[in-house]
């Protein structure tokens, strides 16, 4: 079994949250814990790229069709389709124009559970329902009702892995295994080593 501490994740600012200028309080947030930041480029996706990150979880269109539609039928409001398939067709059509709408951000964050505390810090996708103290809840307003209303994407700021199956697809589809750095930061020692104490005071 390889250490927790080599988990990844990947993170994504999406064009929003670079013309927030919210970068470095992301990363802050996710750094700030302990994680250690892997692999970073910054550049305009194409829609290929995007559709076939969206496509990596053959599950995920479907599940995403489901959301959207309890979110119409909460509102009292009829879907575009009772088909969950279809109803996620149309949301992959808006991520596709969304994630290209200028540069994002790409990167790998690593260390213990990163998959799991990366997605509590970022928070809920719809941000107007998003816990505060979450990125989505702190700083932006978005919801599934003017989304859906306007024909757009969500605009949530982030896209970040949703499972650790996800992570290992998602990641190899943003950065060649070149672009992933091995370093050491000496903080790792006191998170993960279990003979730490000894050595603090000589
Ligand atoms: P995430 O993992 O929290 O980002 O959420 P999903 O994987 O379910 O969806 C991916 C992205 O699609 C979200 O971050 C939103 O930008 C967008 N999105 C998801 N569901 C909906 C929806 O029902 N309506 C709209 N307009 N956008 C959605
Ligand atoms: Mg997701």
């Amino acid at each position: 079994m390889p250490h927790p501490k080599t988990e990844r994740t990947l993170v994504v600012v999406k064009p929003d949250g670079i013309q927030r200028a919210l970068i470095g309080e992301i990363m802050k947030r996710y750094e700030r814990i302990g994680l250690k930041l892997v692999a970073l480029k910054m550049f305009v996706p194409t829609e290929k790229m995007i559709e076939d990150h969206y496509l990596l979880d053959p599950q995920w269109k479907k599940n995403v069709g489901e959301k959207a539609i309890a979110s119409y039928e909460k509102k009292g409001e009829t879907p575009p389709s009772s088909d969950p398939t279809e109803v996620g067709n149309l949301v992959v059509e808006r991520l596709k124009k969304y994630m290209t709408s200028g540069p994002v951000i790409a990167m790998v964050w690593e260390g213990a559970h990163a998959v799991e505390l990366v997605r509590k810090i970022t928070g809920g996708t719809e941000p107007r329902s998003a816990s505060v103290g979450t990125i989505r809840g702190d700083f932006v307003l978005d919801s599934y009702q003017m989304a859906d209303t306007a024909d757009r994407a969500i605009r949530n700021l982030i896209h970040a892995s949703g499972s650790t199956a996800d992570a290992i697809k998602e990641i190899p589809h943003w950065f060649s295994e070149g672009e992933i750095v091995k370093y050491n930061v000496p903080h790792e020692a006191t998170l993960y080593d279990v003979d730490i104490m000894k050595g603090i005071l000589g």
